[in-house]
Parts: C-alpha cells; sequence; structure tokens
C-alpha cells in the first residue's frame, strides 16, 4: 500500500434540478429563465426583456381579428419553380419545409374578417415559410386582397414578417414589388385606408414595397425593418452604422415609421384605426 494513496473522496454529486420539458424556457435575447406559461399569456414576448418573438399567421389572426371572422381567400394558391432553381436543396423541397413548418401552402395567409365588428381585409406572413419571402404568389395574394378592399371599400391591415423578395423565383419574385406597389396605389387613389404591422424581421423587397406604402405604418417593438442588412450597408458606405440602426425605435425617430406598439396594445390599437377609418 502506498505511503500516499490518493484521496478518497469522489467528486460532489450536484443533484441535477430537472427543469420540466414546456414549464420553463431560456429567452434567446436576455438568457433569463422565463415561465412558459408567463411568455405565451404575453403572446409570445419575454416577460423579462419584453423582446417580441415571431408569431404564426394563425397566431396573428387570433391575436388581431375578431374572434371566427376570417374567411380566407386564395388558401389553395401553390407555388410554381418556374427556373427549376435548386441551390443547398432543391425549391420544391422548400415548399414541402415550409408547409410543414407553417401549416400553409405559402408564406401570407390573406382573407376578409373583421376588426372592432367593421369589415377589413386582413393579410399576415409567416416567416417559418422559406422566410416569409416573396414569390409570385404572395405577390398575386396580396394584390387580389387589395382588390377585394377595392371591392368592399373597406380597410387593409397587412402584417409583415419576410427576408424580402425570393431569390428562387428571381425576377419573377420582383415583379411581385410593382405589381402590390400598383394595386396600392389604386387603393390610394381611392381613399381607402391600408394599415401596415412590420414585425421583426421586415426586410428587402418586402420593405421596398407594400410594407412601407402603409397610410399608417406601425412597428413592433425592437423589430428589424430595413432594405439591405447592416453589413452590406457598411462595406457599401464604409461607415460604422449607429447604435439601433434599423430597429423600429430608430425608424421612429427619423420619420419612417408612425408609431411603436407593443403587441398587447396591437388589437385595441387597431381597433382604434379601423373604427376612425371606417366612419
Ligand atoms: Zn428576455
Amino acid at each position: 500500500m502506498p505511503l500516499f494513496g490518493k484521496p478518497r473522496y469522489s467528486a460532489i454529486k450536484v443533484k441535477k434540478v430537472q427543469i420540466p420539458t414546456g414549464r420553463w424556457m431560456k429567452c434567446t435575447n436576455c438568457r433569463e429563465i422565463i415561465d412558459a406559461r408567463a411568455f405565451h399569456s404575453a403572446y409570445k414576448t419575454c416577460p423579462k426583456c419584453k423582446f417580441h418573438y415571431k408569431m404564426s399567421a394563425r397566431e396573428r389572426v387570433d391575436l388581431l381579428l375578431d374572434e371566427g371572422s376570417l374567411d380566407e381567400m386564395d388558401s389553395e394558391m401553390l407555388p410554381q419553380d418556374p427556373l427549376g432553381f435548386v441551390d443547398s436543396k432543391k425549391y420544391t423541397d422548400r415548399h414541402k419545409q415550409g408547409r410543414a413548418k407553417s401549416k400553409l401552402n405559402e408564406a401570407i395567409l390573406t382573407g376578409m374578417g373583421s376588426v372592432a365588428e367593421r369589415p377589413v381585409g386582413f393579410g399576415a406572413m409567416d416567416f417559418s415559410y422559406i422566410g416569409g419571402s416573396m414569390g409570385s404568389v404572395v405577390g398575386e395574394k396580396v394584390t387580389r386582397l387589395v382588390e377585394r378592399c377595392l371591392d368592399q371599400r373597406c380597410v387593409l391591415i397587412i402584417v409583415t414578417a419576410s427576408g424580402g423578395a425570393r431569390m428562387m423565383e428571381s425576377t419573377y419574385s420582383l415583379m411581385q414589388m410593382a405589381k402590390t406597389s400598383g394595386a396600392l396605389s389604386r387603393l390610394h387613389k381611392e381613399g381607402l385606408a391600408y394599415i401596415a404591422v412590420l414585425c421583426n424581421p421586415t426586410t428587402g423587397g418586402v420593405t421596398a414595397s407594400f410594407a412601407s406604402l402603409g397610410d399608417i405604418i406601425i412597428a413592433e417593438p425592437g423589430a428589424l425593418i430595413g432594405f439591405a442588412g447592416p453589413r452590406v450597408i457598411e462595406q457599401t458606405i464604409r461607415q460604422e452604422l449607429p447604435e439601433g440602426f434599423q430597429r423600429s425605435e430608430f425608424l421612429l425617430e427619423h420619420g419612417m415609421i408612425d408609431m411603436i406598439v407593443p403587441r398587447k396594445e396591437l388589437r385595441e390599437k387597431l381597433q382604434e384605426l379601423v373604427t376612425f377609418f371606417s366612419e
């Protein structure tokens, strides 16, 4: 037996704390552990740092429209693959994934519904469908929704969350910017109101078309809203960008949007605006 044997203690056993799944979650913004129930009852915002998480298009319907009022339009309109596009994945496979994630056939849900019992045309983009990008179907659905509002002379609301025009349809996607903007200019000439609600993130060709054409432009707090990303801009202008650049608060200060409305007040704010514009 050696004179100096190894000490006979083992590492202190730490009892693992079992966090029941579904009860707690970690906020990716402030890194605090938060109560999942509090998170959901705060409409997917962090109860500690107030970070607004992404919501699906269907959750937007539940949040903003009068209950059960949605009459969905063009839900069976399916995307084509005009270029036979393949990058790291086939474009057709991306659609399959998008459908599975969002339970939608494209990156936007549109329909007629009501807010404060006034009829509205309503669109909500879903970021989980290929980054909420705009291809031919998204452009066509937005355009048809605008045209329906023209027919029924009602207020239009579109909730955006988008990575921009969809590169897998190339020019076909870019053409949607002109098409949706053209339709909205007719709405404007007819004196009908369009309320745009910009959520995190709203970028690229969607910002450069219908997201920026609202008569009233609302943004959720802390949303990234812009055209090109900050890195591209920095490299182009060779200047460091200011703090909070392209966030809702910065854009409000610089006159690009009209108001920032926290998610829990959004329903009430839309009711107020729709009532005002429907008189
Ligand atoms: Zn947080």
